[in-house]
C-alpha cells in the first residue's frame, strides 16, 4: 500500500524524470505547490496549528505595529493616501489589532489608508477576509508585491521571509556544491549533493566563511522580493519593518527546519504535510533592499524593538482593565513570550529591520 502524501508521489516523479532536485525547489513545492503544498490546503497556526506567531500570542503586538505604521506615516508627512501591504498576513491578526490601534490614535491616518495583502494561500486568504471583514471595506488581496498599483506605502512582514524557500551549498573537498534531494539505494528521499561545483560560488559567501571545514551548509534565498520592496521605496516612497528569525549577519550553518504541530520533524517525511523554514540572513536581505536604493536600518532584537514601542506600558494598561486574576497572568506570559530571552521566548531570536526612502527620517524603534 503507498502510504506516501500526493505532493511526496509529485517529487518522486520529478526527481525520476530529471534527477536530484535542489533544496530550493523542494521546498517552494512543499510549501506553495498549487494544490498540495503545506500553505495551500491549511491553517497552520495557533495552539491547535502547527506553529504560533507573534500577532497570535497577543493582540499587543499587532496594536504596536499599527501605532509604528502611523508614526511612519506621520514622519513622511501624512500623504492623504498611502497604501498598507502586509506579506503573508496569515490569519489576518496583525492587521486587525493594528487597525483597531489607529482608529483611536490616529484616525486621519486611519482614513488615509488602504490596506493590501499580499498572500498565496486561499485557505488563509479566506481566514483573512473573515478576520478584517467588518473592519475595513478597503482590503485588496494580491499574489505579489508587484502587483500592488503606485502610490507611497509602508509594508510590514511578520514571519514572513522565513517561509521563502532557501537554496543549500555544501562544501566538500574540491568547492561548494549545491544540496540536493535524491532518492537513495533503499528508496527513500535523501540529501545529496550536485556532482559539479558552483562556479565562484566563495564570492557570494561573506569573508569569514570561506575558510569553514569540510561538510559545512552555506544558506541562500533569491533576492526577488527583498528587491521589489527596496524597488517600490525607492521610488515611490515609504517604509518597511520586517519582523521574522535569523541571524543580523551572514553566517555559516543549516537552519532549515520541519515543523509539524508544535515540534521538530524531519524535512524530508510527509513533503507538503509539514512547514519548512529557515532563518533569514538580515544581511543579505539589507543588502538587496539597499542596492535598489531604500536606506536600510540595522536589526534590532525584537524585545528591544517592542520595549521602545513601549509595550510595557500596554501590558500594564490591558491588565488593569483585566477582568480576572488569570487574565492578568495570560498577560504577563504573553509579555514574556514576546520578549523573553528564554528558551520560550522570541525576544532575542527574532530580529526587526527596517528600510525607508531617504526622505522619512530615523524609523521609531530604530533611533540610535
Ligand atoms: N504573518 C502571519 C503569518 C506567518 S506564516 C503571522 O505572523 O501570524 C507565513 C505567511 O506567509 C502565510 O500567510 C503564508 O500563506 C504566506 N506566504 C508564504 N509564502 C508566500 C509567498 N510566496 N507569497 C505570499 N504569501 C506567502
Amino acid at each position: 500500500m503507498d502510504e506516501r502524501s500526493p505532493l511526496e508521489v509529485e517529487i518522486r516523479r520529478r526527481i525520476t524524470a530529471a534527477g536530484p532536485m535542489p533544496v530550493g525547489e523542494y521546498m517552494a513545492l512543499c510549501l506553495g505547490d498549487a494544490t498540495h503544498g503545506y500553505y495551500m490546503t491549511r491553517d497552520p497556526l495557533g495552539a491547535r496549528g502547527d506553529f504560533i506567531t507573534a500577532p497570535e500570542i497577543s493582540q499587543m503586538f499587532g496594536e504596536l505595529i499599527g501605532l509604528w505604521m502611523a508614526a511612519v506615516w506621520k514622519q513622511m508627512d501624512a500623504p492623504e493616501n498611502i497604501r498598507i501591504i502586509e506579506l503573508g498576513p496569515g490569519r489576518g491578526t496583525m492587521m486587525k489589532d493594528a487597525l483597531r490601534a489607529v482608529v483611536q490614535v490616529a484616525p486621519a491616518f486611519r482614513d488615509a489608508l488602504a490596506v493590501h495583502l499580499i498572500e498565496i494561500s486561499p485557505v488563509l486568504r479566506a481566514q483573512q477576509e473573515r478576520t478584517l471583514n467588518d473592519l475595513t471595506k478597503q482590503v485588496l488581496w494580491h499574489a505579489a508585491l508587484d502587483d500592488v498599483p503606485k502610490g507611497p506605502a509602508i509594508i510590514v512582514a511578520n514571519e514572513f521571509f522565513d517561509a521563502l524557500p532557501v537554496n543549500q551549498a555544501v562544501k566538500i573537498e574540491r568547492g561548494w556544491h549545491e544540496r540536493q534531494i535524491e532518492i537513495d539505494s533503499v528508496g527513500n528521499l535523501a540529501f545529496t549533493v550536485a556532482r559539479d561545483p558552483l562556479p565562484h560560488f566563495e564570492m557570494l559567501l561573506p569573508p569569514a566563511a570561506r575558510e569553514a571545514p569540510e561538510q559545512s551548509i552555506f544558506e541562500w534565498r533569491a533576492d526577488t522580493v527583498a528587491m521589489d520592496m527596496g524597488r517600490r521605496i525607492a521610488d515611490e516612497g515609504g517604509a518597511a519593518l520586517v519582523i521574522d528569525y535569523g541571524h543580523a549577519k551572514s553566517a555559516i550553518g543549516e537552519t532549515l527546519q520541519a515543523v509539524g504541530q508544535h515540534a521538530y520533524t524531519d524535512p524530508l517525511t510527509a513533503p507538503g504535510g509539514i512547514d519548512l523554514t529557515a532563518h533569514v540572513d538580515f544581511q543579505a536581505l539589507a543588502r538587496a533592499v539597499e542596492a535598489m536604493g531604500a536606506n536600510g536600518f540595522a536589526p534590532v532584537e525584537q524585545s528591544q524593538f517592542l520595549h521602545r514601542l513601549g509595550i510595557e506600558t500596554r501590558a500594564a494598561a490591558l491588565k488593569a482593565k483585566a477582568s480576572s486574576r488569570a487574565a492578568a497572568a495570560d498577560i504577563d506570559s504573553a509579555l514574556a513570550r514576546l520578549i523573553g530571552h528564554g528558551r520560550t521566548g522570541m525576544g532575542m531570536l527574532f530580529k526587526v529591520a527596517a528600510f525607508a526612502h531617504p526622505s522619512v527620517g530615523a524609523l521609531p524603534g530604530f533611533e540610535s
